[in-house]
């Protein structure tokens, strides 16, 4: 498999999709190389024109979709990364179970192989009556945006606007649920760790992949184990119990990680002394040698910006949309989908590619005259537990809504028992992973 030529070859093809009037404006941060009739690509052609903001789990799979679904359209992604790097699996690399390239992967295979446009770009702005994206590259127009833009954090509950604390939080203690800079700066705190508390916290509200921190904590403890590291994961959950796999995880931590997990419920941090090295709940005062502090999850700011985002009752802000067509509310071309959606979905990368594939078919739909159909997303979740031997547990399920529209799961499967079930073994965990990445990119 390709995946490490990047940055080769395709910049003068990205280049050729931007339009240039806003290159005009902000000479500073954008390179030309064409003139503006030249690189124009005009919506009023013959083929209806897809942009896609955003090269995450939903992003890849519309783009690669809605080509095949409708092939006569252009399709351009944009995306502020210049490389994918997954976030399902990072907590095996965290303890090297897997290494950088496997969760590594390029925007160019991708586009080359499914025939489509990647401009690396961030998008900063929309035109919806010249119907325009604004990109710090330049304009791109389009007959249909897509913002598959993820996730971002939402300190506020912490810090109530205390930049200070936020900004020492982001950088000293990452979440670890973005990709990048923040998981290398955690796998150097666990493979530097002498001893002591390391604190994980799990936030409330409906946050990126509702597992991984449990995961996180079995296999940060696993690895304590296997270096004899005097070290405890102190989990700090503000819920009142395990939100997911509850049976898998709680058997996991009483029985294999008597010694390394303390498992904490209804733990709400009200207050941080990053001197002293001590957070303070309701209940107790924790102190640790180092953590990792998970926040609530928003949409990200972009959406914020275009004011296309309302309270819900999982979290403070999240995008506006109709959750039926995914259609920004007031806006007949707009559409969200993956983590940014406001739906009660699990927030995780099945989910968010099974998504980016049934907006891929309704944007088709549209464009054929078709009556575009709301399917259920899916969402498939392996998690590890130990890796001597490898053994993990999973979750399954799909999704409707009630006459009243209220969400409901629907087909949910899990299969928990670790000790015993056939499907335990850690394998179909990595087979799940390498089979979307060649989804997304081959
Ligand atoms: C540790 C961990 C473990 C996980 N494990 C699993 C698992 O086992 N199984 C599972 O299904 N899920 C898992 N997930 C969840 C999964 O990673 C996410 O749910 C998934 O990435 C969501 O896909 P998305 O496309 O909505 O968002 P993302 O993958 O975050 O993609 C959004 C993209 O948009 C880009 N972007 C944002 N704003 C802009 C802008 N203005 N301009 C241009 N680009 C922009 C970002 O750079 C990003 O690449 C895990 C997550 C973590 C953190």
């Amino acid at each position: 498999m390709k995946r490490r030529d990047l940055l080769k070859g395709s910049a003068f093809a990205i280049l050729a999709t931007l339009t240039a009037s806003y290159a005009d404006t902000e000479k500073s941060t954008v390179e030309r190389v064409e003139t503006s009739e030249d690189t124009k690509l005009s919506k009023k052609g013959k083929n209806p024109k897809v942009v896609v903001v955003g090269g995450g789990w939903s992003g890849l799979a519309l783009a690669k979709h809605v080509k095949r679904f409708a092939p006569q359209c252009d399709v351009v992604m944009v995306e502020k990364r210049d490389q994918f790097i997954s976030c399902p699996m990072s907590n095996e690399w965290l303890v090297d179970l897997v290494d950088l390239d496997f969760l590594t992967h390029s925007y160019l295979d991708a586009s080359n192989n499914n025939h489509y446009d990647f401009v690396q770009a961030e998008a900063i702005d929309v035109d919806q009556k010249k119907q325009l994206l604004k990109t710090t590259r330049g304009d791109i127009e389009y007959d249909y945006l897509v913002f598959a833009v993820g996730i971002d954090y939402d300190y506020f509950e912490w810090t109530k606007g205390d930049k200070v604390l936020e900004r020492r939080l982001r950088s000293e203690y990452p979440a670890g649920f973005i990709p990048g800079s923040e998981h290398i700066t955690i796998k150097e705190k666990i493979q530097n760790f002498k001893g002591g508390n390391f604190i994980i916290t799990v936030p409330e509200g409906n946050y990126r992949c509702l597992a991984a921190p449990y995961e996180r904590a079995c296999l940060i403890a696993d690895y304590f184990k296997r270096h004899q590291i005097k070290g405890k994961v102190v989990i700090m959950d503000e819920s009142n119990k395990i939100r997911i796999k509850d049976e898998g995880f709680s058997s996991a931590f009483s029985e294999i990680y008597k010694d390394y997990i303390d498992y904490m419920p209804s733990a709400k941090i009200l207050s941080f002394d990053l001197e002293k090295k001590i957070v303070e709940t309701d209940f107790d005062e924790i102190s640790f040698e180092d953590a990792t502090f998970y926040p609530n999850v928003k949409s990200p700011y972009i959406l914020e910006k275009l004011g296309m985002v309302k309270q819900t009752p999982y979290n403070r802000v999240e995008s506006d949309i109709d959750q039926y067509s995914y259609k920004v509310k007031g806006s007949d071309h707009i559409y969200v989908c993956g983590d940014a959606r406001p739906m009660g979905f699990s927030k995780s990368g099945n989910t968010a590619f099974s998504e980016g594939i049934n907006v891929a078919q309704m944007i088709a739909d549209e464009i054929h005259g078709k009556k575009p159909i709301w399917r259920s997303p899916v969402t498939t979740c392996f998690s590890l537990l130990r890796t001597q031997p490898q053994e993990c547990i999973s979750l399954y399920t799909e999704y409707d809504y009630d006459k009243k529209g209220k969400m409901r799961f629907k087909n949910s499967m899990t299969d928990e028992a670790w000790k015993s079930n056939g499907l335990g073994d850690a394998r179909v965990a990595y087979a799940w992973a390498e089979s979307m990445y060649q989804n997304m990119f081959y």
